[in-house]
């Protein structure tokens, strides 16, 4: 059997669980080509205006998949993937709002993944998806233990400053865990706690924190390569580098709890990030219509400005062009150099503007 995965969204931050799930199951995992303009093209037309940009990508992806030799297009609906935190209800909606995209004669297989009930429900509705594909209770199960490993192994290698193309290499290419096992990421070992936010390489550059959806972050064709321009003139952390350890504690601090997962994460990394000594500033990469965008990029700008940390948004809809993002980002990594080179020097703009700012 070979399934379709969009690479697309959730792909982003889950496809080593579902990498591991059917490679257990002797499942084969056919992943859409990455997002070209054909893919972009067709997303753009079929998707509804008002969705956000991630989401219009998912539909050309589910296009693409059309064209290739799979069984069927396995698109799972993530609900909650830790305790009291939802996943947006873009994501939430899927399979059922994008099944337009989708002929009939397509199958699309499902599972709800509900972490909030506990593992429990997770393993129950795991088990009705094994029944669709026919495979046993014991297959699921040991396939899930799997697909945890993976996962884990997955965040590891973030953690440890792995970048997501190389971290993606092991299990989209290498996909054994005996390869991953001699590369020491599966095994028993405990996760490290520590962040590693010493960047040890091209002492001179700017030091920055881009934070922001993984779905924008390394979606290179929509973001326009925003990465690998910054990574010639800067050093570059992202979220994922930021242990979960750190994140909760940043999100303790707030008076009330925030709902959506990927909210939580991004404020989470980019509060450390603006507390770190190492970072000299931060760009938020934002998605034209994200609702949960609008909330979080204020409250990291707001912290941004108590510790005079340079903060720069970046608004990424279809219609953004490289030349102004260049631009953008050219003069933000030159302030941050100037600033640098005149480290006694802050400006006073803003002094009587801004109550949050601790300029005195
Ligand atoms: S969190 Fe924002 S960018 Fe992500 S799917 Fe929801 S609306 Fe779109």
């Amino acid at each position: 059997m070979r399934l379709g995965l969009p690479r697309a969204l959730t792909y982003y931050d889950y496809y080593p669980f579902w990498a591991g799930f059917f490679y257990k199951l002797g499942i084969q995992l056919h992943t859409s080509p990455q997002t070209n303009r054909t893919i972009m093209e067709d997303g753009l037309k079929k998707a509804p205006d008002e969705t956000c940009l991630p989401v219009k990508i998912l539909v050309g992806h589910l296009l693409a998949l059309q064209d290739q030799d799979v069984d069927g297009i396995f698109l799972p609906r993530l609900v909650s993937m830790e305790k009291n935190t939802y996943l947006c209800p873009k994501i939430l909606g899927l399979p059922e709002s994008v099944l337009y995209a989708i002929p009939r004669e397509v199958k699309v297989y499902t599972v709800d993944i509900n972490w909030r009930k506990g593992k429990g429900l997770v393993l129950k509705n795991l088990y009705q998806f094994g029944e669709e594909i026919q495979r046993t209770k014991r297959q699921i199960r040991e396939a899930f233990v799997e697909a945890q490993r993976w996962q884990k192994a997955y965040q590891r290698m973030r953690n440890g400053g792995w970048s997501f193309e190389e971290s993606m290499e092991c299990f989209e290419v290498l996909a054994e865990p005996v390869k991953l096992e001699k590369l020491g990421f599966i095994g028993n070992l405990p996760f490290t706690e520590d962040m590693d936010l010493q960047i040890k390489e091209k002492k001179s550059n700017p030091k920055i924190a881009l934070v922001g959806h993984s779905y924008l972050a390394y979606e290179n064709y929509a973001n326009l390569n925003l990465l690998q321009h910054l990574k010639k003139k800067a050093e570059v952390k992202v979220v994922e580098n930021v242990p979960s350890g750190f994140i909760e504690e940043k999100h303790g601090e707030l008076p009330k709890k925030m709902f959506w997962s990927h909210a939580k994460k991004i404020y989470g990394a980019g509060a450390k990030y603006v507390e770190s000594q190492e970072i000299d500033g931060l760009i938020y990469l934002s998605c034209f219509g994200c609702g949960t965008d609008s909330m979080t990029n204020d409250m990291l700008a707001r912290k941004a400005r108590e510790q005079q940390k340079p903060y720069l948004v970046l608004t990424l809809d279809e219609h953004t062009g490289e030349a102004g993002l260049i631009t953008r980002i050219e003069a933000f990594l030159d302030m941050l150099e100037r600033r640098k080179a005149h480290e006694s020097y802050i400006s006073p703009y803003g002094k009587r503007l801004d109550r949050y700012s601790n300029i005195t």
